[in-house]
């Protein structure tokens, strides 16, 4: 049987939180009234002329640098024709061959193409069931309509849908700290829509792809790309083509619809748009937008925890994308000892106790509204590291922590927690316990076989209730069988 890959780009629309829309002065809103922030421009009346908006373009610059692009120095826009009632024109204004940013990259996917366009307007479909003003009617609601907009396109980079869930995850961290976007998906300030083909794993050439439209969820996009996934290969292996077409993903079913095939496709008849002159975007520009970019963006955070402090590679990517986090580690990091000098904290060893953290309160919840100060969680790191506490142990002191707060020495002190030691607490008498207790074990390890002492240290572990660290009764039974 053949084995399939999955590759999957990205199209994604964003809402710029600018306070007017993108080429008329209406302000943006979201639940307001219907119709209220129209002019003559956003409703398309005749002889109306489009001004464009110099922060969404603003916002724009700033996102294809965030994303490593290039900024063109000239691009231009274009009517793209088509005919629905959420457009009054007829047409929307977006860009077509010579976008504002082409090329880069965010993550492990690169970016094909950043370009500048306006929203339509929101139609609100009521069934007979769901009747406003008395009729089943569809109601357009205009005040959406102008909402500047930027389309990121990445390349087909994508290989799994866990990916086509976390990778949008870090355009939106990023995004949100870029401060261009409300980045949020249910309100529909960030819409994605993933084209999805699968090929022979070993094969260089794309497969047919369909695209599933405007997935509400990073969850549901995760889902609708497995169901696509697992539709398309049965599809193959019954030796049936993958038409291309427009796809819509019901989560409630996990069912796959056709909305249009390529065949009734638009044709968009694209021309410069002639009431615009071209985006010149200017040294001036460029610096401007740099000015305005945070220090560190999500990525180079990820990179940055990796690289300099040695944190494997989910933990720092869940550090940079979920910013409080990455804030907590920080704070954890920079602590200093209750001695008032500056203690060191092993990165690696505090990186592991977030994660354990936050199991405790709630995955999603922020650990900085938790009984546990940062200086607290390194202190715990940091007699893990000095053996001052074992492992288990440390798990449970995490655990009071959690419940009441306070300083992990005094708890590991009140509950006697400490780490037992050869010297103090005859734990060197328990390790020749566990060897007599299992010669055939010790036997084994005697004649080099490592494996053999997970018994012996097991042994240890429950005598000592999980107060001993691994590691060291490890030492102990290795020297005392050595040679
Ligand atoms: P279209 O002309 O149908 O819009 P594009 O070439 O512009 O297609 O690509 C649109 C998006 O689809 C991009 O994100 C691209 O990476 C992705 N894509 C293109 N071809 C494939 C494919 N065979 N499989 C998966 N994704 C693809
Ligand atoms: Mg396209
Ligand atoms: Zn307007």
């Amino acid at each position: 049987m053949t084995a399939y890959e999955p590759v999957i780009g990205l199209e994604i629309h964003v809402q710029l939180s600018t306070r007017t829309k993108m080429f008329c002065g209406c302000k943006l809103s979201f639940n307001d009234p219907p119709n209220i922030h129209t002019c003559p421009t956003c409703l398309g009346l005749p002889g109306a002329l489009p001004v464009v908006n110099s922060r969404a373009i603003h916002f724009g610059i700033m996102i294809g640098l965030a994303l490593g692009c290039d900024i063109a120095e000239r691009s231009l826009f274009h009517r793209k024709n088509y005919f629905y009632p959420d457009l009054p024109k007829g047409y929307q204004i977006s860009q077509y061959d010579v976008p504002l940013c082409r090329g880069g990259r965010l993550g492990d996917v690169r970016i094909h193409r950043v370009h500048l366009e306006e929203d339509a307007a929101k139609l609100n479909h009521l069934g007979a069931s769901g009747r406003i003003h008395g009729s089943d009617r569809s109601w357009v609601d205009f005040n959406r309509g102008g909402t500047p907009l930027v389309e990121i396109v990445t390349e087909p980079d994508l290989r799994s849908p866990e990916q086509a869930r976390e990778w949008p995850a870090l355009l939106r961290t990023t995004l949100r700290q870029l401060g261009v976007s409300d980045v949020n998906m249910e309100e529909g300030s960030l819409r994605v829509d993933a084209n999805v083909s699968v090929r022979p794993v070993g094969s260089t050439e794309l497969g047919t792809k369909t695209e599933l439209k405007n997935m509400n969820s990073f969850r549901f996009l995760e889902r609708g790309v497995r169901a696509e996934i697992s539709r398309q290969i049965a599809l193959l292996e019954q030796g049936k083509p993958v038409m291309q077409e427009t796809l819509h993903y019901d989560p409630a079913t996990d069912t796959l619809t056709a909305l249009r095939s390529k065949e009734e496709a638009h044709d968009y008849r694209y021309f410069p748009e002639p009431d615009l002159v071209p985006i010149l975007a200017t040294e001036e520009m460029l610096a401007a937008a740099r000015a305005d970019m945070p220090a560190e963006l999500p990525a180079e955070r990820a990179a940055r925890y990796e690289g300099e402090l040695g944190l494997n590679a989910d933990t720092a990517r869940l550090f940079a994308f979920r910013t409080e986090l990455g804030d907590y580690f920080e704070r954890a990091l920079a602590a200093a000892g209750s001695d008032g000098e500056q203690r060191q904290v092993d990165p690696v060893e505090l990186s592991n106790w977030i994660p354990q953290l936050i199991e405790r309160i709630g995955s999603d919840s922020d650990p900085a509204g938790s009984n546990v100060a940062p200086e607290s969680l390194a202190t715990l790191a940091t007699m893990v590291k000095a053996k001052e506490v074992s492992r288990d142990a440390a798990r449970e002191v995490l655990t009071r922590l959690v419940e009441e707060g306070g300083d992990p020495r005094a708890i590991v002190e009140r509950e006697g927690l400490g780490a037992l030691t050869a010297e103090d607490d005859g734990l060197g008498e328990l390790v020749d316990r566990a060897i007599a207790a299992d010669p055939a074990a010790a036997e084994q390890v005697r004649s080099g076989n490592m494996k053999a002492i997970g018994p012996l240290v097991g042994y240890v572990m429950r005598e000592t209730k999980g107060r001993a660290d691994g590691g060291e009764i490890t030492r102990l039974i290795r020297e005392r069988l050595a040679g």
